[in-house]
């Protein structure tokens, strides 16, 4: 096969493999599914592959909303290995092709580095530009941003934000920017544009890729679990969720793009594994670069390859060998590298809000960083509890029906309220950078209690301050900052869920840092003014520089996102990354655990995890405890009212029967045994390879009729001498399924799930087979326990 032979396979492969992929989102499927996808269990014959394009039995890819077997596409894998080190022992030319198979990983990870990279920085830099366009545009040339537009000018001018040539809207159309007219036309225009973006974002995802709404992660999380969902990850869901994330935050919602940049990564991850077959092929293989992936969205999204890392580690990951922890932190390299090349926000900064404290931190402002945590926890469970209801009054009301106007009327309602509070006005993480920053170093702000002395080193470090104590400026400033705050709480409690990309993370840490900042200039006026407090005795001597509003907004900022993820470690690590201020971990991991330890108060689901419960997402979380003490034959089926077990005997049976047997259930697999008297287990087999194989052998193999037997043994049995020859089946027979007795508790065999990835699990009594417990079988039982409806498990 010449080389333009080869590129041509590849791409035909990858479009038509992707073409797969796509059928439910082209095809409408989302709302399919979410109603009960009736008739779309996977079983139908529409949804197989062609035998002949996938002729080995055992390498099938699952049906779609199926669960995946860790324990058998981990032992596909050593096969493979195995075979190529075989080869390679043979040829040169066998040894290179082994030393690219072990070196594709890497390879892919580049890729996928590379390219959510290249794509995070076009969001920003669209987003940056369109978010502006609301207030006005650009004279030399509209597609330049604000900033962009002003650093262009070659005139002099005062302020560095007020050149002449970037025009309000209000300028352009009235010719004046003063006066109350020119404020309602800016008011208006503001309205218009945000009204303009949500609209088209909606209107995108609804047509083109429904699964492009939302952060993502809770479906990313279910899907690395191990459950398959068609299309999620495909190229439509990628174009659409990359030009609506840019639309939607644009559009002025309270809103950010951190969680669909995990998205829009896996994405990426999910498209470039067809072009390596070795991750095409495997469904865990390929879950290990999903876990990649979602570090590089991280890593992207704040400019925080080690938080991303961690947070796919702790908050998205199921399966997270130390290989996969190398290939994130190379990936989550390499897209920062990108990011920083490219260099979106003009800075030569990677981080998102950097900053520079002038003073340290003291041991007793511990007890307000608590408080913050505090705040941060009861906010968390509160926007829980309040988004949920929401979420389900969507569901279960015609509001759900709406979903266009549900957002034009929640984009209205921000921008109405968000124009005349500049906080609000602001983009989200404008407010978070501007609420991070130190007095001492930016007089301009009102959101100091006083003013820097002109005579301040650079530093601005513990030297008199000027005796401006807080004026009306201030005052106006905490009264704005209080009504954003209220806004902000409100706001994000609806727009969460709407079917637009929206990600929480800015949402949650603008809250907090608002929230943070008041309590921080709190603390700064009480300094100022009762310096002589035993609190304050020993490290804050009159007139002295001694609180740092900003690090309160900081790590108020950290305790509302954690009180909403529940996330520890990989917070506090995004929020050092994050800021660059290393030296407030102690502060930051305060206030995270106390947020964590008084949300779990309410409930110890984390934001995530309470969207997978509401979707009904077949997840088997990692952190819950079971806590019930039912046994195996509580929860395997069939129950005394089902029908029995459907299984295959080893060598009793016609391709016919089995065929029956395989067309009347809709079962994933089956259990062979010795004889239907004996029950003695022998072995499973999937539903899928049994298909694929009589298919193949009807179609290859000389004299497989209806009539012939299917053998599952390696011994020859005797047959009459006219009968026609047997079909052989041993080589798609899993020899090793995983068993437990009927006896067996329940955390026993819930653990035995998790931990290994197990799809199902065979029960016996005394070597005879009794049933089988599949993953969803134990998730529906745990609805059972907390009293849900058990049927609220989809894709069952
Ligand atoms: P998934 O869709 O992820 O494969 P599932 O639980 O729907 O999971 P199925 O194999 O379709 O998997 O099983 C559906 C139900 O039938 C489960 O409750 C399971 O316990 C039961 N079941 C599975 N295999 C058999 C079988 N061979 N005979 C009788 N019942 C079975």
């Amino acid at each position: 096969m010449g080389l333009g032979d080869l590129v041509r396979k590849m791409s035909w492969e990858f479009w038509t493999k992707q073409l797969d992929e796509e059928e439910l989102v082209e095809s409408g499927g989302y709302e399919e599914y979410s109603s009960g996808r009736a008739g779309m269990n996977g079983n139908g014959p529409s949804r197989l592959v062609d035998p002949l394009d996938d002729p080995v039995p055992g390498v099938g890819t699952y049906e779609d909303f199926n669960t995946i077997d860790w324990v058998r596409e981990k032992s596909k894998d050593r096969d493979r290995h195995r075979e190529i080190a075989n080869k390679s022992r043979q040829s040169t030319v066998a040894q290179l092709l082994s030393l690219g198979d072990a070196f594709s990983g890497w390879l892919l990870m580049l890729l996928v580095g590379l390219m959510a990279g290249a794509l995070a920085a076009g969001i920003d830099i669209a987003a940056h530009w369109l978010t502006d366009m609301k207030d006005g545009v650009c004279l030399t040339g509209f597609w330049f941003n604000h900033e962009h537009c002003c650093w262009m000018s070659n005139e002099t001018f005062e302020d560095r934000d007020r050149c002449p040539e970037w025009q309000s809207w209000a300028e352009l159309i009235t010719g004046t920017s003063q006066g109350a007219f020119a404020y309602i036309m800016n008011y208006l225009m503001y309205i218009f544009w945000a009204l303009l973006f949500s609209l088209l974002a909606v209107t995108l995802v609804r047509a083109f890729a429904p699964y492009a709404c939302g952060s993502g992660i809770p479906e990313i999380k279910t899907i690395l679990s191990g459950f398959i969902i068609r299309g999620y990850l495909g190229k439509w869901t990628l174009i659409i969720k990359t030009i609506t994330l840019v639309l939607a935050v644009s559009s002025g919602l309270s809103l950010g793009k951190e969680g669909p940049l995990v998205h829009v990564a896996c994405c990426c991850a999910n498209i470039l594994c067809h072009l390596f077959t070795k991750y095409r092929k495997n469904e865990a293989k390929r879950r290990e670069v999903l876990s990649a992936a979602a570090a590089v969205g991280v890593s992207v999204a704040f400019g925080a390859p080690i938080g991303g890392v961690l947070f796919s580690l702790e908050e998205v990951s199921y399966y997270f060998p130390l290989k996969t922890l190398w290939r994130s932190f190379f990936a989550a390299l390499v897209a920062a590298f990108t990011l920083r090349s490219i260099n979106p926000f003009g800075n030569s900064r990677l981080v998102l809000f950097y900053v520079e404290f002038h003073a340290p931190w003291h041991l007793v402002e511990l007890g307000p960083f608590i408080l913050l945590g505090i705040f941060g926890g009861l906010w968390g469970a509160m926007f829980i509890r309040a988004n949920i209801a929401w979420c389900r009054i969507r569901k279960t009301t015609r509001l759900g029906h709406y979903p266009v106007i549900e957002v034009l009327a929640v984009a209205a309602l921000t921008a109405l309220l968000a124009f005349p509070n500049s906080y609000t006005r602001m983009s989200g993480s404008e407010l978070i950078s501007e609420l991070f920053n130190d007095c001492s170093l930016l007089d301009s702000s009102q959101l100091c209690g006083y003013k820097q002395p002109t005579n301040t080193s650079e530093t601005g470090v513990g030297n008199s301050l000027a005796d401006r104590p807080a004026g009306a400026p201030l005052y106006t400033a905490l009264w704005q900052l209080a009504l954003a705050l209220i806004f902000k709480m409100l706001i994000t409690v609806i727009t969460f869920g709407m079917k637009v990309p929206s990600g929480l993370f800015i949402p949650s840490m603008a809250v907090g840092a608002i929230a943070g900042r008041l309590l921080g200039v709190g603390m700064e006026q009480l300094a100022y003014y009762h310096h002589d407090w035993l609190i304050f005795k020993g490290w804050c001597s009159p007139g002295a520089d001694c609180i740092t509003p900003g690090l309160y907004a900081m790590v108020g900022a950290a305790a509302c996102l954690g009180g909403a993820t529940r996330m520890t470690v990989s917070l506090v690590v995004i929020m050092f990354e994050l800021t660059g201020g290393l030296e407030y971990i102690v502060p930051l991991m305060a206030a995270t655990m106390t947020s964590k330890w008084v949300a779990d108060a309410f409930g110890r689901e984390g934001i995530y995890e309470a969207h997978i419960r509401l979707n009904g997402y077949p997840f088997l979380e990692p952190k819950e405890e079971f806590e019930h003490s039912s046994l195996a034959v509580d929860v395997m089926r069939p129950r005394r009212s089902d029908p029995a077990l459907a299984v295959l005997t080893q060598d009793g049976m016609t391709v016919g029967e089995v065929e029956t047997l395989v067309e009347t259930t809709h079962y994933s697999g089956f259990p062979v045994v010795i004889s239907q008297e004996s029950q003695r287990l022998v072995g499973f087999v999937f539903r899928r390879d049994l298909l694929i194989s009589i298919d193949n052998a009807r179609k290859r193999q000389e004299g497989v009729v209806s009539a012939s037997k299917v053998v599952f043994t390696d011994h020859a049995s005797s047959q009459p001498p006219d009968a026609p020859p047997p079909l052989r089946l041993r080589g798609i027979m899993d020899l090793s399924p995983f068993t437990v007795t009927d006896l067996t508790p329940m955390d026993i065999t819930v653990d035995i799930f998790r931990k290994l990835g197990l799809r199902q699990c065979l029960v016996t009594h005394n070597g005879r087979l009794l049933g089988i417990i599949t993953k969803k079988d134990i998730l529906k039982h745990m609805a059972q326990m907390a009293n849900r409806d058990p049927d609220s498990i989809l894709f069952n």
